[in-house]
C-alpha cells in the first residue's frame, strides 16, 4: 500500500453531499455515500476536500395526506448559520452570460483530528441576474435548462473556484456519478493555458486522463445523464459544444455526461461486484472495475450498538475490521441493544404521528426514495395472504418511508397504494408510512427495525446502502438478490434471499417466495427461536458490519483507484509486455505471440 503521506491530494465532485440532518442538500443515496465517503476520507487522514452546490431550497420537504398524496415544499435552510463563507469568488459563462460565485465551506472533523473541507457553490449574488441567483437553490429541480446550467456550475465553477480558493495542488479528481463530468472542460482548459480548444492532442487527453476517475452508479441506459446538441451550444459555447462533439461525448446528437466522464478517466468503477459487470456491458470499450458501497460505520450505528461496541472493542472508531469481533458479544447483550433501539424509533413514531406500535411484535421496516423500481408495494401483493401469515404464524407491522421526486408520477402513484394497503389492513397489520424520510429517519429506521426488507427490480439496484446501515445495527435483511446483496447475503446467517441469485424471477414468483420466507423461516425463528434470530443479528454486524462500510471502501479507492497511474488489469498487462519498447533486453521486439 502507498503510505498515506504520499496519497495523492482528492477532489471529490458530487452534486449531492449528505452533510448532516440540518442542512437539506441531498435526495437519497448518491448524497449519503458522498457524505460518508468524506467522512470515511477524513477519519482515514486522507487529504481531500468536497465540491457540490449549495442548493438553499433543498431538495425537498415532504407533506403526504391521509390518502398518501404527496406535496412538496421548499427545504428553507440557512448557510449562515452551519457554513462559513468564503471571501473569493469566480466567473464563469453561461450562455453568454457572466455568472458570479462564491463558496460556503462546510468542515468534516475525522476521528484523529484530521479536517476535510466540503465546497458548496452559490450564486445567489446581488451581481447575478433574478433568474441566475436561482440556479443553486433547488437540487435535481427544473427542466433540462436548469439542469445543465448547474452542471455548468458544478463542473467548470468547480475547478475555478477550487483554483480561486488556492487548492493548486490537487492530483486528483473524482467525479461520483456522470453530473459533474465538466470538470473535464475545465481541466483540459486549464491545461491548454490559452490555446485554443481545438488544438487539444492526444497527449493533452491523456494528461486529463491521469487526474480523472469515474464512478458509475446507473445501471441502465435511460439513467444517464443527457444534454441536446442545441443546448449545450446555446449553454456552453459553439466552441466548447465543437470540442465535446470531437471528444467523442456525444451519442445519437445528445452530450452524455457518462460518456465524457468514461473517456476522461484513469480510473473507472461501479459501486457492487455486480454492477460493475452489468456496466461492462453496457460499456463494453471500457475497464469498469468494482469497489463496492458502504456507510459511514459511527454515523449509523445508533447510540445503544456504539456503547456496546465501545464496551468492547473500543479502537472500532477508528478502525472498522474490529466489528468482526461482534462475534464475541454475549446475545443477551445484542438483545438489550436492540431492544432500546426499537423503543427509540417507536417512540419517535409516536410523537410524530400518534400511533403506538408494539414492542413485541416483529416489525418490518422499508423506507428508501419512492421510485418505481424499488418497488416499496411489492410486500401488499397479496393482502389476504399476509393477513393469514399475521393469524396463523405470529404478528407483525411495517415502518416506510420514501419521498418520491417531484415529476415522478409512477412514485407518487406507489405511495398512494401503500396507503390503500394500509388502511385495508389496518384492523390486522399496522402499518405506517412515515413523512419526510431523511437522514435523522433513516438512522432511527435502519436501527430499530427486526427486519430490513429490500424487493427492487432487477437490476435496477446498483449497490444500496440502507441494508448496510441496518446491518451495522444487527438488522438481518430479507432482500431480492441485487446489488451489494450478492456480496452481503448468506442464507440464514445474514438475512434472507427473496428468489434465486442465477435467474431472476417474475414479480410474482418473488411475492410468493417472500411471502414464504416470512412464513416459514423468519416468523417462527422471530418467535419460536428467539435465541437464534439474535444470533442472525450478531453475524450480520460481524460479517457485514465490519465490510460494508464506507472506511473500507475509501482504502480500496486509495489502493486501487487514487493513483496518477492506472493500476495494471491482467489485459492491460498484456498490452504493456506486447509493446516494442516494453520488451526484456535481449529480446526481439515481436509484436505478437
Ligand atoms: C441510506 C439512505 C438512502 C439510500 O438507501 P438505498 O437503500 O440505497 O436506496 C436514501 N435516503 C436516505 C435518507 C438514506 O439515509
Amino acid at each position: 500500500m502507498q503510505s498515506l503521506v504520499d496519497t495523492p491530494k482528492v477532489a471529490y465532485f458530487s452534486m449531492e453531499i449528505a452533510l448532516e440532518s440540518s442542512i437539506p442538500t441531498y435526495a437519497g443515496g448518491l448524497g449519503v455515500l458522498a457524505g460518508d465517503t468524506l467522512r470515511s476520507g477524513a477519519d482515514l487522514g486522507v487529504p481531500m476536500l468536497g465540491v457540490t452546490l449549495l442548493h438553499r431550497k433543498g431538495y425537498f420537504e415532504q407533506r403526504l395526506d391521509g390518502q398518501g398524496n404527496q406535496t412538496e415544499l421548499p427545504a428553507i435552510w440557512k448557510p449562515e448559520r452551519v457554513l462559513d463563507p468564503m471571501e473569493s469568488c469566480t466567473t464563469i459563462s453561461i450562455e453568454g452570460r457572466k455568472v458570479q460565485l462564491r463558496a460556503w465551506r462546510y468542515v468534516i472533523r475525522g476521528v484523529g483530528g484530521h479536517t476535510v473541507p466540503v465546497y458548496l457553490l452559490d450564486t445567489a449574488l446581488a451581481e447575478n441576474s433574478p433568474y441566475d441567483q436561482t440556479l443553486t437553490d433547488f437540487l435535481y429541480g427544473g427542466d433540462h435548462h436548469y439542469r445543465l446550467c448547474q452542471e455548468v456550475i458544478l463542473g467548470i465553477g468547480g475547478i475555478q473556484m477550487l483554483d480561486a480558493l488556492g487548492h493548486s495542488h490537487l492530483e486528483i479528481y473524482h467525479m461520483n456519478e456522470g453530473h459533474p463530468a465538466l470538470i473535464n472542460l475545465a481541466l483540459i482548459q486549464q491545461q491548454l493555458a490559452g490555446r485554443a480548444l481545438s488544438s487539444v492532442t492526444e497527449q493533452d487527453r491523456q494528461g486529463l486522463r491521469r487526474k480523472c476517475i469515474f464512478t458509475t452508479h446507473t445501471p441502465v441506459p435511460a439513467g444517464h445523464d443527457q444534454f441536446p446538441k442545441d443546448l449545450v451550444r446555446q449553454v456552453l459555447g459553439a466552441e466548447q459544444a465543437d470540442a465535446l462533439e470531437g471528444a467523442g461525448c456525444f451519442t445519437d446528437g445528445t452530450l452524455n455526461m457518462t460518456y465524457m466522464a468514461l473517456k476522461c478517466s484513469h480510473y473507472i468503477n461501479g459501486v457492487a461486484m455486480h454492477h460493475a459487470e452489468i456496466s461492462r456491458g453496457m460499456f463494453p470499450n471500457y475497464p469498469i472495475r468494482a469497489i463496492t458501497n458502504g456507510v459511514h460505520a459511527v454515523t449509523w450505528t445508533c447510540p445503544a450498538f456504539r456503547d456496546l461496541h465501545d464496551r468492547h472493542f473500543p479502537e472500532w472508531r477508528r478502525d472498522n475490521l474490529y466489528l468482526r469481533y461482534a462475534v464475541g458479544i454475549p446475545l443477551a447483550e445484542i438483545k438489550a441493544a436492540h431492544a432500546l433501539a426499537k423503543r427509540a424509533l417507536l417512540e419517535e413514531i409516536k410523537n410524530n404521528n400518534g400511533v403506538q406500535l408494539e414492542e413485541s411484535i416483529m416489525t418490518i421496516g422499508f423506507a428508501r426514495r419512492a421510485t418505481a423500481y424499488k418497488r416499496a408495494n411489492l410486500l401488499f401483493t397479496d393482502l389476504d395472504r399476509l393477513r393469514r401469515i399475521a393469524d396463523r404464524v405470529g404478528p407483525f407491522q411495517i415502518v416506510l418511508g420514501g419521498k418520491a421526486h417531484f415529476q415522478d408520477a409512477a412514485g407518487k402513484a406507489m405511495i398512494r397504494r401503500v396507503f390503500e394497503a394500509a388502511a385495508l389492513l389496518k384492523d390486522k397489520i399496522k402499518v405506517v408510512y412515515m413523512e419526510n424520510y431523511d437522514i435523522h429517519w433513516g438512522q432511527l429506521i435502519t436501527s430499530g427495525v427486526d427486519l430490513w426488507l429490500n424487493t427492487p427490480e432487477r437490476p435496477y439496484e446498483a449497490s444500496g446502502t440502507s441494508g448496510m446501515k441496518a446491518a451495522l445495527n444487527g438488522v438481518p435483511s430479507l432482500s431480492v438478490p441485487d446489488g451489494w446483496w450478492f456480496e452481503g447475503h448468506v442464507e440464514g446467517v445474514t438475512g434472507w434471499d427473496v428468489g434465486q441469485e442465477e435467474t431472476p424471477e417474475s414479480p410474482s414468483q418473488e411475492v410468493s417466495d417472500l411471502y414464504n420466507n416470512l412464513e416459514q423461516t423468519i416468523l417462527p425463528m422471530f418467535y419460536g427461536r428467539p435465541d437464534a434470530y439474535t444470533g442472525v443479528m450478531r453475524s450480520t454486524i460481524a460479517l457485514n458490519g465490519s465490510f460494508f462500510n464506507t472506511q473500507r471502501m475509501v482504502s480500496q479507492y486509495l489502493l486501487n483507484a487514487f493513483r496518477e497511474e492506472p493500476a495494471l488489469t491482467a489485459p492491460q498487462v498484456l498490452v504493456e509486455l506486447l509493446r516494442p519498447e516494453k520488451t526484456m533486453p535481449g529480446q526481439s521486439n515481436k509484436t505478437s505471440t
